[in-house]
């Protein structure tokens, strides 16, 4: 067991976008790891539809296989190297088509990926995309092509996503790409490279665009959106040799958020991820002045010792952490909180482990997203810190952790019941083709019977029972919202 609560459905999902007339080659492109690796690779498939390539469900009829990876654990990469073998497989019966790994393990393993992968003919990290077209010509020529170089400003706010793989109602929209933070476990830094953050102008212009076509929430996405900072382009670190006129005119990210609540009023705004030490009390004050901000916080504690958060080099304590929280609730009372919690890190004790159960008892988030620590090569805790707490204790602990979450999940699942609230159509039910299922500004979901209602309402759903994580009710009619 390594992760639980998280989304794993999602992890190896295909793209396939609309069809481009004239288009003759075929591109089979996948994802694994974050969102932001989701939308990378629609930005990716945009780039090449312009090459030529109309993305296929069918990996043997592919010309072109793409994988989009993550380094972020030591089994997501192991799940990659296993997909590079079912490739290799297919290339058997198809030897012209070629393989290229994009994202952030091509970016920590670089040329050194086409020695280890003999199948793989091009190596692509995340700030490259752009040069995808003459990598792909030298591919073509009988070489291998790799381009793995970080930008300092490349941001792809200049290209248009196509997004057809999900179901038209919600998107996720980039506004900055890299990490500053330094968290001594992570790798993020390595691979995507130094802070930089996305023109306002393109942001709203996506976000009106998404409306246009009917999209009715969207998620503004960072590895870390309280940082978001725009004063004419470049480096976060370089702010400090901002121009008096460049910084009279930045936009941080509590004005972008507003400026984006108020560009499009009937659309839900929600944000990921929120890092404690960035996160500024004037988004908050953002979120409780606009209906249309979702009433809902994902913010990683990591830990809720204040030792081990030290070794992580997470700029907060377990108090500052908690006085955060009272933020939250004094501002927004109704604000659903969820958290990001790693054990097993370096030097973890029992001890600090009882400091993190009673964090969660503190806060009872209302979801979680739960991890054993791997040791990612070349991070500040793998050069400086031993990996030394044995596996069947970091799993005991994750198993203690996720069972709290569940607990917590259900108590707040359950204040929901007896309410009415109003739910966003995604989707079919999976379990039920006579069922809807949406989310509730809370994150939530909620099923109902379907009725007349259609994907993309808003409706008002009387909320009757739930299990720990899922809401079940009736339709009582349209939201306000709903236009
Ligand atoms: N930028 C966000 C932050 O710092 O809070 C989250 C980014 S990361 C893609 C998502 C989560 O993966 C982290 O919040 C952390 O809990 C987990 N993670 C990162 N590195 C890890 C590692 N080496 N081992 C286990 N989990 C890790």
């Amino acid at each position: 067991m390594e992760e639980k609560l998280i989304d794993e459905k999602k992890q190896g999902e295909l793209l396939v976008l609309e069809q481009k007339e004239g288009n003759q080659r075929k591109l089979f492109i996948e994802s694994y790891g974050c969102q932001m690796n989701f939308s990378d690779s629609e930005i990716v498939a945009s780039i090449l539809a312009e090459q030529g390539y109309n993305t296929t469900e069918n990996l043997e009829e592919a010309d072109l296989v793409l994988v989009n990876t993550c380094s972020i654990r030591d089994k997501a990469e192991q799940t990659v190297r296993k997909r590079l073998e079912k490739y290799n497989a297919v290339k058997k019966i198809n030897p012209n088509m070629k393989v290229g790994v994009l994202g952030c393990m091509a970016e920590r393993l670089k040329s050194k990926f086409l020695k280890e992968e003999k199948i793989v003919d091009m190596v692509v990290g995340p700030d490259a995309y752009k040069d995808l077209p003459n990598l792909l010509k030298e591919v073509e020529e009988g070489r291998n092509a790799v381009n793995v170089i970080l930008s300092k400003d490349e941001t792809y706010g200049d290209i248009s996503p196509v997004r057809l793989g999900g179901h038209g109602v919600t998107a996720f929209v980039s506004i900055t790409r890299g990490c500053d933070n330094m968290c001594t476990f992570c790798v993020v830094p390595f691979t995507r490279g130094r802070e930089r953050s996305r023109d306002p102008k393109s942001i709203l212009e996506e976000v009106n665009d998404l409306a246009e076509k009917g999209y009715k929430e969207i998620t503004l996405l960072d590895q870390n959106v309280d940082s978001y900072l725009w004063y004419g382009g470049g480096l976060k670190k370089d702010y400090k040799n901002a121009s008096e006129i460049q910084r009279a005119t930045a936009t941080n990210f509590a004005q972008l958020l507003e400026m984006t609540a108020e560009a499009q009023p009937g659309m839900r705004i929600r944000f990921s991820t929120s890092n404690p030490q960035d996160m500024t009390e004037d988004v908050l004050h953002s979120m409780a002045k606009y209906d249309n901000i979702c009433n809902y916080i994902h913010l990683p504690a990591q830990s809720g010792s204040t030792r081990i958060l030290k070794e992580m080099n997470r700029q907060y304590t377990r108090e500052e952490y908690f006085e955060l929280i009272d933020r939250v609730r004094e501002i927004i009372p109704d604000c659903a909180i969820s958290q990001d919690i790693i054990t097993g890190f370096s030097t973890e004790t029992e001890e600090d482990h009882r400091d993190t159960l009673s964090l969660m008892d503190y806060v009872k988030y209302d979801f979680g997203f739960m991890f054993m620590y791997s040791e990612r090569p070349g991070t500040p805790a793998a050069r400086k810190l031993d990996d030394d707490v044995p596996a069947e204790i970091k799993k005991r602990r994750l198993i203690e952790i996720v069972d709290l979450q569940r607990e917590h999940s259900a108590y707040r699942t359950q204040q929901f019941v007896g309410q009415t609230v109003e739910v966003l159509i995604e989707k079919e039910s999976h379990k039920s083709e006579a069922q809807w299922s949406g989310r509730t500004q809370h994150n939530t979901v909620a099923v109902f019977p379907k009725e007349y209602y259609k994907v993309g309402d808003f409706v008002m759903v009387k909320i009757e029972d739930c299990t720990s994580a899922t809401l079940l009710g009736n339709a009582v009619g349209y939201s306000k919202n709903n236009v």
